[in-house]
């Protein structure tokens, strides 16, 4: 009887013998669902990493390895979900695995006495595939991040190695304007740094999900770092200093 119904409904009389859609005309009004890139660094090589990205509860949508020279792998569809991020934020917006596209590079982290380096040819690989990527889904300068951006309180990565002035040399990612830097920084030598609330609101409006307790606790701490690590990698202690306020205005 069931079954009956349903072969009565795919042949009602006068309805289509199968589905077609017709796209032969494509609407103007229409962008990506793409928002952001987020970098990341492995930590594990790159056998392991395929492994790990290609088979377990991780994922990202390219990879690339360090073999001489890198090879990039596609390992999820753009148009589909890859699971990178995490629980995430960035300006307001969460859950970043919905509108991103993640990019792991091979690179071992924190290593005894600091850091990995990133290899030149792997950088301008990046740059090649950032450029590709960000012109195809017209993605904003500030929502080229790292996963320590928008995760700052879980992650570190791609670490005070990753270049992101080099990037910015090229035109990918947001930087701040060097040439008012001395300047702020010397104001804010010269008159204190400002109450903790209005630092932990200048990390807000700069994209940071940050706790707007006007207390230097932990938390807060974490996001100075993240922002540190991204602008400042030199020195990035947690700490609120000069340079670190004088970056903060000076971001675009
Ligand atoms: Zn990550």
């Amino acid at each position: 009887m069931v079954l009956g119904a349903i072969l009565a409904g795919c042949t009602a009389p006068g309805g289509p013998a199968r589905l077609e859609i017709d796209r032969s005309i494509q609407a103007v009004s229409q962008s990506s669902r793409v928002s952001f890139v987020v970098l990341h660094y492995t930590v594990a090589d790159t056998p392991r990493s395929l492994e790990i990205l290609s088979r377990q509860n991780v994922s990202s949508h390219y990879l690339i390895t360090d073999e001489t020279p890198p090879r990039v792998y596609q390992l999820v569809d753009e148009s589909r979900r890859a699971w990178h991020a995490g629980q995430s934020e960035w300006y307001g917006r969460s859950d970043l695995n919905a509108a991103s596209i993640g990019v792991e590079i091979v690179n071992p982290g924190p290593v005894e006495g600091g850091w990995a380096p990133y290899s030149d040819a792997q950088i301008e690989t990046l740059i090649l595939l950032l450029r590709d990527v960000i012109s195809r889904h017209q993605i904003h300068a500030r929502n080229v991040v790292a996963h320590s951006d928008i995760a700052p309180q879980r992650k570190q990565d791609p670490g005070p190695a990753f270049p992101w002035k080099r990037l910015a040399e090229t035109g990918i990612g947001r930087w701040y304007d060097e040439s008012k830097v001395a300047g702020l920084k010397a104001d804010y030598q010269r008159k204190g740094l400002p109450p903790v609330a209005v630092i932990q609101e200048k990390l807000r409006r700069a994209g940071y999900a940050t706790p707007q307790s006007g207390v230097l606790d932990e938390a807060t701490r974490r996001v100075l770092r993240a922002f540190q690590m991204h602008y400042r990698p030199a020195r990035h202690d947690g700490e609120p200093d000069a340079e670190t306020l004088a970056i903060l205005d000076a971001l675009p």
